[in-house]
């Protein structure tokens, strides 16, 4: 199912693998439809085999045994994506119900022809022969038509059930790439958006930052004040990450207390400039507890910020800008630092849980 065939041949695929379909008594399951499709554009010469002995030999196509053709020769890859999967077969789908209106439209018109044809013969009584012969095609005629219908309507049917397997998949991809606390990007997501906006730099010559923000002295606030309430404040740096991000900008959790912004066509002065703002933003924040009217006090970060040197690798980049947030705790905390600004600077103690390459 990989080539990509014009509507004229992929109509022509359809309307042979539906009537292959009729033919063997097969349910008109996408994944079925999916089978006999690949017969008829013999794109897949294996699967054409492997049917072909299957059907000399009498063999039951049973969903257990379509389920293993479907898995073996129809490219159910780890590569692609279920949801692409779903949408090739709604696709699919899609010209098979048109395939088989026009053929249910042709059937109609035949009928039409067979009539009036018997219209014509009707009183000859020469060829009573005739009239029999066009009376059984129309029956049959009857017979296809109405099979057809059927199968159109069981097939609208399927299509309603890929839609909706379509938006759970959907909700499950989504689920998978982001943070049950903030409801920020993953790490996952961090690294995707990351090899991404790399790949975007080298081809584009554009210019591309990231920043790693730590929450200052977070393990004290969860001691004074509870984990839930610091689970609060997670949330709460994650709405200022989100205020302050645009479209193209991805904010995502790192992992516990630690976050990290990818930020395209962006130089490194502007996304110190960036910082900046998120750390006065969250520093200026006097918190309290809303339920016991508690006064938290306030809450800082440092960032580290770095500006992608081309070429270099995803993890040497995300080193600096763990290099620079080291050097702003050191240096302090509650500040910005630019991993351009400390090449030479003598950084007393490597981070290195934060150093991993990502994937
Ligand atoms: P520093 O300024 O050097 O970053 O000090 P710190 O206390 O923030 O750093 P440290 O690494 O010693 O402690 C991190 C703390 O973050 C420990 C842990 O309790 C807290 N933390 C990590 N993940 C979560 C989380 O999901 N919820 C809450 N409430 N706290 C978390
Ligand atoms: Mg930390
Ligand atoms: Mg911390």
């Amino acid at each position: 199912m990989d080539s990509l065939h014009t509507t004229e041949q992929a109509e022509a695929y359809a309307e042979s693998a539906l009537a292959l379909m009729l033919k063997h008594g097969i349910p008109p399951h996408p994944i079925n439809f999916t089978i006999w499709y690949c017969y008829s554009s013999r794109e897949i010469p294996d699967l054409n085999e492997a049917l072909d002995a299957l059907v000399a030999h009498g063999g039951q196509l049973d969903e257990e045994r379509n389920a293993a053709i479907y898995r073996k020769f129809c490219g159910l890859s780890e590569a692609l994506p279920a949801h692409l999967i779903a949408e090739r077969i709604e696709t699919e789908l899609a010209m098979v119900l048109s395939a088989l209106q026009q053929a249910g439209r042709s059937a109609h018109e035949y009928g039409l022809t067979l009539r009036s044809a018997a219209g014509e013969v009707a009183h000859d009584d020469r060829r009573p022969e005739v009239y029999q012969i066009l009376g059984r095609l129309m029956s049959q005629t009857r017979v296809m038509a109405l099979q057809s219908r059927e199968l159109e309507k069981q097939l609208l049917a399927s299509s309603t059930e890929i839609g909706n397997l379509k938006a759970e998949l959907e909700g499950a991809r989504r689920e998978a790439q982001t943070d049950a606390l903030t409801g920020l990007a993953n790490r996952k997501m961090f690294e995707h958006a990351l090899r991404k906006a790399i790949a975007e730099a080298e081809d584009s010559g554009t210019s591309l930052s990231l920043l790693m923000l730590d929450i200052d002295h977070f393990k004290k606030f969860n001691d004074d004040f509870g984990h839930v309430v610091g689970d609060n404040v997670l949330k709460l740096l994650a709405l200022v990450l989100r205020e302050n991000v645009k479209g193209q900008d991805t904010a995502c959790r790192y992992g516990g207390e630690e976050f990290v912004v990818v930020l395209p066509r962006t130089r490194g002065c502007d996304a110190c400039k960036l910082a900046d703002t998120i750390r006065r933003n969250i520093a200026g924040k006097k918190l309290y507890n809303r339920k016991t009217g508690q006064q938290l006090g306030t809450i800082s970060v440092s960032i580290g910020a770095a500006e992608y040197t081309s070429p270099e690798p995803a993890a040497s980049f995300i080193e600096r800008a763990d290099q620079a947030l080291y050097a702003a705790k050191w240096s302090g905390r509650n500040r910005v630092v630019a991993a351009e600004d400390i090449h030479g600077a003598i950084v007393p103690q490597p981070r290195s849980k934060a150093l991993a390459e990502p994937g």
